[in-house]
């Protein structure tokens, strides 16, 4: 995940100057350098490194705060104001028209991600926006550009519209915007045509479409992988389209994290989407602020709550709950648990939204992790429902059947049952103290 090494390091360039009473200049100084540092090693363009410690040290070296209580925590907050400034201030959604169509223009290279980024934004439009969507197959460059968009549209359930590769993109996308009006699309989305490299064959191409269409917003796809690239191929793509959106796309691949935080200020262009895996959920609406709370480790609690809402089936995980504190927890409610967590993703992400946590999301052993999870799931649903409901009567004979049929060893089932008993007793335990009861000090 990008920001990794960035984030740790201006953790602990923090660290020397948070809490401490007196600030002076001189740790203000070795502080700001060492920020210097991470954020060009992070590969941040160097003119926006240059700037936007000048501006730190102007605000910081003012003297409200060196005399405030706590300066140090004043710094950071500069620091973070000033990140949320380098990507964006505001978030910068859609935009939507009032009435009518909204036209949605994607562009970029060939292989950022552009496809499978129109095929997510259309997936975030239907289920989270409620409208409308089409998919409109422009690409008629890239060898199987339109079946993979088709297979993707019908894995969404968004309808694909398509002429075929014989037809040119601008006749298609002709046809498809008299298609929307007749079907009743209130937003299309033209998947257009990339090049491996800018040439003016595919601008003029991309133009005319443009012109035609008079799209409401161009989304450029950029992959964060090309670090400082993704400046460039930005500004040209502005220059000659007016590009209104990036989609940064492959950010799970990309450590460092630069070119996202050079892109906005260089180019004056917004963050609308971030591409965070091959899934078609792993797409984020871009929210400046609260990436600028990641990359300083203070977590991403909104994210994390908003994700939780999403992805968790509230209603189940509050019944569990209340039986988790009441000591009729089952083999059930932990199977349920693991499913749950399977859906909010990587135990390392999770712990990166929660603020504090992040210093220790790199130690997880990812996948470690997974295959105790996967195991546990296995050995739960091999057994029957009644040994479920009631774990007690697993004996010898038991654990050997439930072993040999989820392809694990009476060590692993052993192991399960103890971390069950384990959660139970304490659980309860929890439940009274919440009652105003004691926890009985034996059992612990
Ligand atoms: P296009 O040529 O720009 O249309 O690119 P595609 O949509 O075909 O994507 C190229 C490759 O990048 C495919 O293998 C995608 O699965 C992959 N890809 C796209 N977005 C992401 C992302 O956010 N993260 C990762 N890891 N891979 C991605």
């Amino acid at each position: 995940m990008a920001f990794e090494s960035l984030s740790d390091r201006l953790t602990k360039a923090f660290k020397n100057i948070t809490g401490k009473g007196k600030l002076t200049e001189k740790n203000m100084n070795d502080m700001l350098r060492e920020v210097r540092m991470s954020l060009l090693e992070a590969d941040v363009n160097y003119g926006v490194v240059k700037d936007f410690i000048a501006r730190i040290k102007e605000k910081a070296l003012g003297e409200e705060v060196l005399g405030s209580l706590n300066p140090g925590q004043m710094v950071v907050k500069i620091v973070h104001d000033e990140i949320v400034d380098l990507l964006g201030s505001e978030d910068a959604p859609i935009n939507y028209k009032a009435n009518g169509i909204t036209t949605i223009m994607m562009v970029g290279l060939q292989g950022t991600g552009k496809t499978t980024a129109s095929a997510k934004i259309a997936n975030v439009m239907q289920k989270k926006q409620t409208r409308k969507p089409l998919l409109v197959a422009c690409d008629v460059v890239r060898p199987a550009a339109i079946e993979q968009l088709k297979t993707l549209g019908k894995s969404i359930g968004v309808e694909v519209f398509s002429l075929g590769i014989e037809t040119k993109a601008l006749d298609t996308a002709k046809a498809a915007m008299e298609y929307a009006r007749e079907h009743g699309y209130d937003t299309v989305l033209l998947d257009t045509a990339g090049r491996l490299h800018i040439d003016d064959a595919l601008m003029q191409e991309l133009a005319d479409i443009k012109s035609f269409v008079q799209p409401d917003d161009i989304l450029l796809t950029v992959d964060a992988m090309t670090g400082q690239d993704i400046v460039n191929v930005a500004s040209s793509f502005h220059e000659q389209l007016q590009v209104s959106g990036l989609v940064v796309t492959k950010l799970d691949g990309d450590s460092r994290g630069g070119g996202v935080l050079s892109v906005r200020s260089i180019t004056g262009v917004p963050v609308k989407f971030v591409g965070l895996g091959e899934k078609i959920e792993d797409l984020d609406v871009f929210h400046p602020s609260r990436m600028a709370d990641r990359i300083l480790g203070m977590g991403d609690i909104m994210s994390l709550v908003e994700q939780a809402q999403e992805k968790m089936d509230i209603e189940a995980a509050n019944k569990t709950a209340n039986r988790m504190m009441s000591g009729t927890f089952t083999l059930n409610d932990m199977l349920m648990q693991f499913q749950q967590m399977k859906k909010m993703g990587s135990l390392g992400n999770l712990m990166k939204m929660i603020p504090g946590m992040n210093q220790f999301a790199g130690q997880i052993d990812e996948a470690k992790a997974d295959d105790k999870m996967k195991k546990n799931e296995a050995i739960i649903l091999s057994m029957t429902p009644e040994e479920r409901e009631n774990p007690d009567i697993m004996r010898a004979s038991r654990k050997n059947r439930v072993a040999n049929g989820s392809g694990t060893t009476v060590a692993d089932v052993n192991r399960l049952l103890n971390d069950y008993n384990k959660m139970k007793t304490m659980m309860k335990q929890m439940g009274n103290l919440s009652k105003g009861g004691m926890p009985a000090m034996g059992n612990m």
